[in-house]
């Protein structure tokens, strides 16, 4: 029988050191001086793509490092204990997600194409799934892509597109059959593109948000965009099921974004109380600040472990739906609560900028929100895990 082993590679651990070097050479007012202005963290990402980061999970053959999910979410996670926060880490996840149906999917002449330039950083990607008028039930997406002769032309709306500002190019997902064509099938008639950002065709509109300042999302407009047919990502029409095979990676990656936070937050939290006194004493001495703190560490810990159980089932090919669900839905908690016990460590000065907390605190609530709502992960859990009736 296989023994259980909980410890990294050598080469996972080089990633790691490797990686939280490059993010710590960024200090906490560099990502404050982005965030402050709302500019792009351009150094970060230059600095990733010369290290040769960006291209990951891009096959060897293409130009990457063929590395799997596990050695991404390790990536990803000294970003964000860096302190580098979404402001940091998104730009990059931006590279270990979006190519993911290519790599799984495309045909040999698009991975030719694109994945080298992807393994380079020549190309800045966005991802464009979600509408104003579908939220979270996809197949009531309305940007329709039509057929027309080798190529097809798309009309429609996304909003929360992230990166949109700065995207070379977009993976998008679009109908190529109205909804009710495959009765009883509403997730059919979808087809995922990839291809050029066109600004002639697409315009896009910044939604000014809560955190994350310096990387930007938006409501694009898609009016007449032609895509040639070789841009489809697998198959016409089966567009949403090749999706699907990337979103569990989705949640291992913004989940253990989410534990990096919290423990970037938590780790200023615990300096602070050690240092700051009051009433004579360093505020940690009270097992009410001292608490909340090691009751942080513990939460972190354990949602870690759920995010590489299921990178690991990732990697060896099993099924992985309900592991990256739960570790989603447990870091996303556990990265807010340490945020959160952080910036109540800090007292007021956890409200000033100057402290880092607040940025982390802000950021971080994101993960609840998306890329899947905490209540999205729970109905996918009562559903499919405790078979409970679907309730929606
Ligand atoms: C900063 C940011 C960046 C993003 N980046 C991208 C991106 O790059 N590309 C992209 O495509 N999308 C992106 N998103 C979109 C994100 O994935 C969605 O916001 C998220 O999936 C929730 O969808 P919605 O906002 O449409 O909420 P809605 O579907 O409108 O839901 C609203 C609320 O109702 C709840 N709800 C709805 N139905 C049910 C139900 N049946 N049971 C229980 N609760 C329910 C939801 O959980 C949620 O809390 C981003 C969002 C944000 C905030």
């Amino acid at each position: 029988m296989a023994a259980m082993d909980f410890a990294l590679t050598e080469q996972q651990q080089w990633i790691r050191k490797e990686v939280a070097a490059l993010a710590r050479s960024f200090p906490p007012e560099y990502w404050l001086e982005r965030d402050r202005t709302a500019t792009y963290p351009w150094e970060f990402v230059r600095a990733f793509g010369q290290a040769g980061w960006l291209g990951m999970i891009v096959p060897e053959a293409y130009g990457g490092s063929g590395l799997g999910v596990t050695e991404a979410a390790l990536m990803l996670h000294e970003i964000c204990a860096a302190g580098a926060g979404t402001t940091g880490c998104s730009p990059v996840h931006f590279y270990c997600f979006p190519p993911m149906p290519v790599i799984k999917h495309g045909a040999e002449a698009l991975k030719q194409k694109y994945l080298p330039r992807v393994a380079s950083g020549e190309i800045v990607m966005s991802f464009g799934v979600t509408e104003p008028n579908a939220g979270t039930d996809t197949s009531r997406i309305q940007t329709f892509a039509r057929r027309d002769g080798d190529r097809f032309v798309v009309n429609g709306r996304k909003v929360w597109n992230t990166n949109a500002r700065q995207a070379t190019h977009i993976l998008l997902l679009a109908r190529t059959e109205p909804r009710d064509a495959h009765p009883g099938k509403p997730f059919r008639g979808m087809t995922l593109f990839f291809t050029e950002f066109d600004r002639a065709r697409i315009t896009v509109q910044e939604i000014e948000k809560l955190g994350r300042a310096a990387v930007d999302s938006n409501e694009i407009f898609i009016d007449g965009l032609e895509v040639p047919a070789e841009n489809v990502v697998g198959e016409v029409g089966q567009g949403f099921y090749h999706l699907l095979d990337s979103l569990n990676p989705e949640r291992v990656f913004t989940g253990i974004e989410a534990v990096g936070i919290g423990r970037a937050a938590l780790a200023r939290a615990v300096d602070y109380a050690r240092e700051r006194v009051v009433f004579d004493r360093p505020i940690g001495k009270n097992q009410a600040i001292a608490h909340p703190l090691a009751a942080a560490w513990a939460r972190l810990e354990a949602a870690e472990m759920m995010c590489l159980k299921a990178a690991w089932l990732f990697d060896q090919g099993q099924p992985c739906g309900a592991e990256s669900n739960a570790a989603k839905f447990l870091a996303a908690e556990a990265g807010f609560e340490a945020c959160d016990a952080a910036l109540q460590t800090h007292g007021g000065y956890g409200y000033a900028k100057e402290f880092h907390v607040e940025r982390l605190w802000r950021e971080v609530r994101l993960y609840k929100i998306a890329p899947v709502s905490q209540q999205m992960v729970l109905n996918h859990l009562s559903e499919h895990v405790l078979g409970l009736p679907r309730s929606y």
